[in-house]
């Protein structure tokens, strides 16, 4: 109930930060860099970071998560906003930050063991538990998952069966991948393979796939997963057999490209080009986050790739959460600003 209020309140976007632990490659510091408020208005919800060992940011998010918490910590936080997509809502969970901030963690987690997991197959577990229950009292479901990326302001297909290794592109010869919206709100992305699933093993065997996929583009491109959106969507379609009644919910779970700045990465050529349409495509989302923030009336859905994609999922009664990911090294104190000062715009 809480967290409904909050969204009421909120205009439906939320934002949270999650601050990775240190690692043994992390540059060594005398002093913090990353600390918690302890005032009570502020106690789980501020972050503050040092820069250069005197000037001190504060911020202050929905929710913020320091380096002990554990994926279920943060899973627990967003498991009624993934309930609501059985409900028939439209939601969109991102994760931003700099490449290292956490943000595949925070999403996918990591294969060793279960509670590693990350936010990706927890909400999935959940959504098919909760069906479970829901088809004992009449309802009947059907499910579609796609998985693709952004890159450059390209669409590739990650659950294409004939997705060629050897292709520059990555993408089946002759496909088109063009976004349309219909009159009922529902998105459609031309020869992109959209796959019926009714368990979590199916859900899995694709998100191995689509790993995959992108590992190829990784070797031929340069570690471009993290140069390019991952886009996951789960469609699900409810009809209670009983009353008649029909949902139609939505759930998008989004691994951004890093969001480092061109002087840190030494862009030159094709990597100019990558970190110019990462750069154009985050400011595009931030600015459509805070048009919608402020209701006003032109938000500028069509300036990216990503923005038009997920335009249904972003307005109206749609649902937004939005990570930072924030990496507490040292030497990345002046992307871990930049990262909190674009998600305080947002907020
Ligand atoms: P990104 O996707 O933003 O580039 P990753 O998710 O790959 O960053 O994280 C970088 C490294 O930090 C990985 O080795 C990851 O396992 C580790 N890491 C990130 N967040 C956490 C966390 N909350 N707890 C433990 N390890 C983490
Ligand atoms: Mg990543």
């Amino acid at each position: 109930k809480l967290h409904n209020t909050i969204l009421e309140l909120k205009g439906n976007i939320r934002v949270f930060c999650r601050v990775r632990p240190s690692l043994p490659d992390d540059a060594r510091a005398d002093t913090q860099v990353v600390t918690y408020p302890s005032s009570l208005e502020s106690l789980g919800r501020g972050i503050d970071v040092m820069q250069n060992a005197g000037q001190k940011y504060p911020f202050t998010f929905d929710k913020v998560f320091s380096h002990d918490a554990s994926q279920q910590d943060v899973f627990v936080e967003i498991s009624q906003l993934v309930q609501s997509a059985l409900d028939g809502y439209k939601v969109c969970i991102f994760a931003y930050g700099q490449t290292g901030s956490g943000k595949t963690y925070t999403m996918m987690g990591r294969p060793e063991a279960p509670e590693l997991k990350g936010l990706i197959p927890r909400s999935l577990e959940q959504i098919f538990q909760a069906s479970q229950v829901l088809m004992s009292q009449g309802w009947k479901y059907k499910m579609q998952a796609s998985m693709l990326e952004i890159y450059n302001e390209t669409i590739r297909d990650l659950l294409s069966p004939n997705r060629s290794s050897s292709c520059e592109s990555s993408n089946a010869p002759g496909k088109q991948y063009n976004i349309k919206h219909d009159a009922n709100g529902n998105t459609h992305v031309t020869d992109l393979t959209v796959v019926d699933v009714s368990s979590i093993a199916e859900i899995s065997s694709l998100l191995r796939q689509a790993a995959q996929s992108r590992s190829v583009g990784k070797t031929q491109m340069n570690e471009q997963s993290s140069r390019s959106h991952f886009v996951f969507t789960l469609r699900i379609y409810g009809v209670n057999e009983g009353t008649e009644q029909q949902l139609q919910g939505v759930l998008n779970l989004i691994d951004l490209a890093g969001s480092e700045r061109l002087s840190r990465s030494g862009a030159t050529g094709d990597r100019l080009k990558e970190t110019q349409a990462i750069n154009k495509s985050l400011s595009c989302l931030a600015d459509v986050i805070f048009a919608l923030g402020k209701k006003e009336d032109h938000v500028p859905f069509r300036n990216s790739k990503l923005t038009y994609l997920l335009q249904p999922c972003l307005g109206g009664d749609s649902k937004t959460l939005m990570f930072v990911n924030v990496s507490p090294d040292p030497s990345s104190v002046g992307e871990s600003l930049c990262s909190l000062k674009f998600a305080a715009r947002v907020n």
